[in-house]
């Protein structure tokens, strides 16, 4: 998914809205994040895909995860992009 551009965001097909301000389009970057359980030296890396209000800047932050999709027959991410074009 290309990181560029401004989006509305859907949620297991529900719309995303910031909390703060209840716009409604978000710029996204995937996010990586190191999680180092205590007294182990091994990492794990937890990718979030996070969404930061174009309005106010507050930013909500999801794990990827999939559901079977029964009309594709196939699995597709739980997270839909649909992206706002600007005039
Ligand atoms: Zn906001």
């Amino acid at each position: 998914m290309s990181s560029r551009g401004t989006f509305q965001i859907k949620i297991r097909d529900k719309e995303l809205i910031c909390l703060f301000c209840q716009h409604d389009e978000f710029q996204h970057r995937e996010v990586y994040m190191d999680l180092s359980p205590l007294d182990e030296i091994v990492k794990e890396q937890l990718t979030l895909q996070s969404f930061y209000c174009t309005s106010c800047g507050d930013v909500r932050m999801f794990q990827e995860k999939n559901r079977f999709d029964h009309t594709l027959q196939k699995y597709v991410s739980i997270i839909e992009y649909m992206e706002v074009i600007k005039e």
